[in-house]
């Protein structure tokens, strides 16, 4: 494949450099004074949504120009585009997919503005990995659903407005996968209780939702009853290559490598270190396996081939090199790197801990490792179901 720019997009490229030039407050200057009028200047660029079509007010990028933003915004250290992370990921695309035209206009717009934020409510205390077992149920009365059950690991419920929910509507069917709905669902709606869970950095970031006899207006369903599964499984044609994610990847272990080079224990620089050398560069060939695997997945986008089970391959790579790369660098800093603040002095703030505790997000998000493991043997090496 050749990944030569057209000129078209050679000049799309050069826009996007000049943009963040001129708008990105840089680093130690970005206060949230600055951040706030970056937001609305992207926001006004379409760059927020970009891939969604330009009728629901998106950018109606391609796929080639995703990449493009992406990889510069990156290579720039930008913030996230627009601040309604799960409606802007899965919550938007589904409904631009799946809505009714006043889904669409009450709710895209907020979306792309960032108003408020929305909570998936999928996982249940018996069902994650085998999301299709879920229980919680949904009774149809009249005009209403009305819900009753639980959802657990449910992040940011608390600060959220909105909820993308699964609820079983009918129990009798042949696959599980069939009797599951899709519900939009306010989250001050009576009999909705929301509990908080720490999680073991301290901080109480998810929390277990309760539904006691909710009533939900049927004209908040997304899509057709019992099709809830294919609501959640939908994808507008957005670029899934990861290669914005190996950016982040190539900054973490430069990090690591300037860490090993500053540290001194036992009397020796951490970078001299055979062991410390041998994990970096195990480290660095992974990055590079992912991004020539990114450069496979981006060929079959622009081919117009749609990507399946092969981006299981770069998520396991993803989840496995953030695991190795906080628990290398917490072995070049000893003990000092656990620290995290308070009455002791840190390294780097303590940000190689804070680092070390964020992987379940990356790595039990969107699948453990073990289920990537599963559809990779499955789906592409064709090995028999265990
Ligand atoms: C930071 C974070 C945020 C989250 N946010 C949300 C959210 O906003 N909304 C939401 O709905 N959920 C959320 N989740 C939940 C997440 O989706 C589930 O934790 C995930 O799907 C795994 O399900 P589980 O925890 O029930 O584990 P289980 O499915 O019970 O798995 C437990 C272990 O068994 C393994 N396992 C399970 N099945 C198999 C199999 N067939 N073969 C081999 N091994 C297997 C798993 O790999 C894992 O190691 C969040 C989780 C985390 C960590």
């Amino acid at each position: 494949m050749d990944f030569q720019l057209t000129e078209k997009e050679e000049a799309f490229r050069d826009e996007v450099r000049a943009f963040l030039d001129e708008n990105l407050p840089e680093g130690a200057s970005r206060t949230p004074e600055l951040m706030q009028a970056w937001t609305r200047k992207v926001r006004e660029k379409r760059w927020v949504g970009f891939s969604w079509p330009r009728e629901v007010g998106g950018g109606g990028g391609s796929i080639m120009e995703q990449v493009i933003l992406k990889d510069e915004m990156a290579r720039r250290k930008a913030p996230a585009l627009g601040s309604c992370f799960m409606g802007l990921a899965w919550v938007g695309p589904a409904i631009i997919q799946y809505g009714t035209e006043e889904q669409k206009q009450k709710y895209i717009p907020d979306i792309l503005d960032g108003k408020y934020q929305w909570c998936t409510g999928y996982s249940e205390p018996d069902s994650g990995s085998d999301l299709a077992s879920l229980k919680c149920r949904a009774e149809r009365v009249g005009d209403e659903y009305v819900v009753n059950g639980q959802k657990i690991w449910t992040s940011i419920a608390m600060w959220s407005k909105m909820m993308i929910l699964l609820v079983r509507t009918d129990a009798s069917v042949a696959s599980k996968h069939d009797g599951i709905t899709c519900l939009l669902v306010e989250m001050d709606t009576p009999g909705i209780e929301v509990r908080p869970i720490k999680n073991m950095s301290g901080g109480a970031m998810f929390a277990e939702v309760f539904f006691d006899d909710v009533r939900v207006p049927v004209e908040n369903r997304l899509g057709a009853e019992g099709e809830g599964w294919r609501v959640t499984i939908s994808a507008l044609a957005s670029e899934r290559s990861s290669i914005a994610e190996v950016h982040g990847l190539v900054r973490k272990i430069e990090e690591v490598k300037e860490l090993a080079k500053g540290t001194v224990r036992g009397g020796r620089r951490m970078s001299d270190d055979p062991g410390i050398r041998r994990r970096i560069a195990q480290a660095e060939t992974r990055i590079e396996a992912m991004r020539l695997n990114g450069m496979r997945f981006l060929t079959k986008q622009l081919r117009g081939e749609p990507l399946g089970a092969e981006t299981s391959i770069n998520k396991l790579h993803r989840a496995e090199l953030e695991v190795g790369l906080g628990e290398l660098a917490l072995e070049i800093l000893g003990s000092a790197g656990t620290l995290m603040g308070g009455e002791e002095p840190t390294v780097d703030g303590g940000s190689w801990a804070r680092f070390s505790l964020n992987w379940p997000e990356v790595v039990i998000g969107g699948g453990t490792p073990n289920i990537q493991r599963n559809i990779i043997a499955e789906r592409i090496l064709g090995l028999p179901k265990d």
